[in-house]
């Protein structure tokens, strides 16, 4: 070294050790602690019974599960919680939601036990300005979650909570709220948005349930040029999805499984990777493609 930058450490030095006190103090005043970026996921979930088959799918969860740094907690955004204004769960034990029908009894018999997060819940709460968000202590794990959380980590030992989507709120808001919860990234919590890119149940394809791979074709030119824009980093007709035109009209008919995709690229950074997994179309009607950020 040499001894003009030895004199400059030692004058630096005195500021270095307040900052790293500075770091101790916040560490002790808040539960969840710095750790390195949290990449950030939107899975697409599909079928429940995803949640039980071994399928190709379920195998890819598992792959982003084996990928990315194990977090202290999971915050998912699901498709199957929507709310009047902002609710984040906040109960100790979140109980396991089976909010479907028409499903072997099997499905119904699965149990998610992850913990919850209070403090994480709160200080949820207190990140976010844009709105007033509520505790919610009856909600749980709805299977937008627990379905995709349960592959990922299949121990249960990673505490997970819910932030709904305010149904009364468009496009542009929800991506905006998303950047609110940036910090939580630094914490070591995994933010996951579950919905479908593509998902239109009452167009599914019933005799092609089972066919591999089975798109129409207004379902995979809506999910390319998604692809497509989310790659290269071009949101604004992602959030302005209702002007792209008849197919993507009929890859969303209802916005809360797109949604949650909104969120993970609201919180994008500029420079952050992206890449794509699972993305292939099923039923006709869905794709289960998933992007990864980070
Ligand atoms: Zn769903």
């Amino acid at each position: 070294m040499e001894r003009s930058d030895f004199l400059k450490l030692m004058i630096a030095s005195p500021l270095i050790l307040s900052a790293m006190k500075l770091k101790e103090l916040e560490s002790v005043t808040s539960e969840l602690t710095a750790t390195e970026k949290m990449p950030l996921l939107f899975i697409g979930h599909g079928s429940p019974m995803n949640a039980i088959e071994e399928n190709e799918f379920v195998t890819g969860f598992r792959n982003i599960g084996k990928d990315i740094p194990k977090p202290k907690a999971v915050l998912v955004i699901s498709a199957h919680w929507e709310t009047r204004g902002t609710l984040v769960t906040a109960m100790e034990k979140p109980r396991t939601i089976h909010d479907f029908g028409g499903f072997p009894q099997a499905l119904f018999d699965v149990q998610y036990p992850a913990p919850g997060s209070p403090e994480l819940a709160k200080e949820t709460k207190d990140l976010i300005k844009k709105t007033p968000v509520g505790l919610d202590d009856k909600w749980g794990l709805d299977h937008g979650a627990w379905s995709v959380v349960k592959h990922l980590y299949p121990k249960a030992d990673v505490p997970v909570i819910q932030m709904s989507i305010d149904y009364t709120q468009g496009p542009q808001y929800h991506y905006e709220l998303a950047k609110e919860l940036s910090a939580l990234r630094n914490k070591g919590v995994l933010i996951v948005g579950s919905g479908n890119m593509v998902h239109n149940l009452g167009m599914i394809a019933w005799d092609k349930l089972n066919a591999p791979s089975y798109g129409y074709d207004w379902a995979i030119e809506a999910n390319e040029k998604m692809k497509s824009y989310i790659l290269s980093g071009d949101h604004k007709p992602l959030i302005n999805y209702r002007s792209q035109g008849k197919a993507w009209d009929m890859a969303i008919p209802s916005p809360e499984h797109y949604l949650p995709l909104l969120y993970i690229l609201g919180l994008k950074d500029e420079k952050e990777a992206v890449s794509i997994h699972n993305d292939k179309p099923v039923a006709g009607s869905l794709t289960m493609t998933s992007v990864k950020v980070g």
